[in-house]
């Protein structure tokens, strides 16, 4: 497991205007520096709004912080008439790792298709930008039992036509709907037993090797609380965190439990 480097990933959707951003990155930062925290055990990237992006660059290279960063969308595009769009160009200039794709707050308020997510995840790979594609299904999925059916299915059309290569640098969130910004989490055997699934598939679709080096996230009410027991499962690579990656001191907390 640990020949993957673990994910701590803050996802602050639309809350934190460029000036709040930049004092949460700052206090982080610091809160993370006292704690001695090793960034080879654990990589911490935070998914500021794109109106913060220049503020996070301008903080991140003036303080040589270790924290990375990315878009919380992109374009399947590079450049055009596509209004309020925003290209994975201009992401790779200001400096972005990573990218997060077919988070299911946009599957389900912006209508994404999983087509439209390939084309997103292809687009990413153009402009040097690590996808973090999301999957996971709703509860009336969970409920009639087809959820690992459901969830590979998403993550196999997210890859389509992808080679080998570029799904070994890919990183997976396993977001289960029910569980975003609930308050209700999947419990620790349901995490690993997906992310063992969606490793399982891209084992049989590539090879093993490939499989292997695929990092595979839980994302769904993490908290400090409850972080430590769900990163204990095996396939288990990190963690997508929204409203808790709002507070410094518990999203801190959170990335402390790789050591
Ligand atoms: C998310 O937005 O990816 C998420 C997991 O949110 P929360 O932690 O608030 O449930």
């Amino acid at each position: 497991k640990y020949d993957r480097r673990p994910l701590i990933a803050g996802n602050w959707k639309m809350n934190l205007d460029h000036v709040q951003g930049i004092t949460l990155l700052q206090k982080l930062a610091w809160t993370l520096d006292d704690a001695g925290h090793d960034y080879q055990r654990a990589e911490v990237a935070v998914f500021p709004p794109f109106t913060d992006l220049r503020g996070v660059q301008t903080l991140v290279r003036g303080d040589d912080l270790q924290v990375v960063y990315g878009g919380q969308d992109l374009s399947p595009h590079d450049s055009g008439a596509y209004t309020g769009d925003i290209s994975g160009q201009f992401l790779e200039k200001l400096g972005c790792t990573y990218v997060l794709v077919g988070h299911s707050e946009r599957r389900a308020i912006h209508q994404e298709t999983d087509e439209l997510l390939n084309s997103k995840v292809k687009a990413a790979f153009r402009h040097n930008l690590t996808p973090i594609l999301c999957a996971g299904e709703g509860l009336e999925v969970r409920q009639a039992g087809n959820h690992v059916e459901h969830t590979v299915s998403q993550l196999r059309a997210g890859i389509d036509g992808l080679t080998a290569e570029q799904v070994g640098q890919l990183v997976v969130a396993y977001e289960p709907v029910w569980a975003i910004g609930t308050g209700e989490v999947a419990g620790p055997d349901d995490a690993q037993e997906m992310c063992a699934a969606l490793r399982a598939e891209l084992g049989s679709l590539y090879d093993a090797e490939t499989a292997g080096k695929v990092r595979m996230l839980y994302g769904g009410s993490v908290k400090a609380a409850n972080a430590g027991a769900i990163l204990k499962g095996k396939d288990v690579d990190g963690l997508l965190v929204g409203g808790a990656s709002l507070d410094a001191a518990e999203f801190a907390s959170i990335v402390r439990f790789e050591h």
